[in-house]
């Protein structure tokens, strides 16, 4: 399997947890939150976990986010910081964007302006659950 370096933006249960599932893969991930204690919380599990403001162009460019193979933009209940961070991984060239979003209009802007791939988890996840419990013994929809 072709090693990937990936950027996650938001270490909260969802962002931290892509994280981790990254890092047992065995790819390198590079954690951005503007929260110190998240980032303390996951520096020792990512390959690297820095404070930052991910809306602030010229750090995510000194950061050199735009080597990144993906960005994963796991900020949701701040809709315009997920929607700024979007937009500037795309400027900044980064191959890949998948961001999380919280409803339907959040992931049509989110679509609109170019991200690769919108996650809904919280749909998603009740979509799997109702598969499962219909198909017991269907382990992993
Ligand atoms: P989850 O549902 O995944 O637990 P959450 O409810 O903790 O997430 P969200 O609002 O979805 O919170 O944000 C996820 C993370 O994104 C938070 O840890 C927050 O500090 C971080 N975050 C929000 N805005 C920015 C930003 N501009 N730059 C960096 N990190 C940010």
């Amino acid at each position: 399997m072709k090693l990937n370096q990936f950027v996650i933006i938001g270490l909260g249960r969802f962002g931290s947890s892509v994280g981790k599932e990254l890092m047992q893969l065995g790819h390198e991930v590079l954690g951005i939150d503007s929260n110190e204690e998240r980032v303390d919380d996951m520096s020792n599990i990512l390959t690297h976990a820095v404070v930052a403001d991910a809306t602030e162009e010229d750090v995510l460019r000194s950061l050199g986010v735009r080597n990144f193979d993906c960005g994963v933009v796991a900020i949701g209940d701040d809709i315009q910081n997920s929607i700024l961070t979007a937009i500037l991984l795309k400027d900044l060239g980064v191959k890949q964007v998948v961001a999380k979003a919280l409803s339907e209009l959040h992931g049509r802007v989110l679509e609109k302006i170019g991200v690769d791939r919108v996650i809904y988890p919280e749909r998603d996840m009740g979509i799997r659950v109702a598969h499962q419990l219909v198909s017991p013994n269907l382990l992993d929809y």
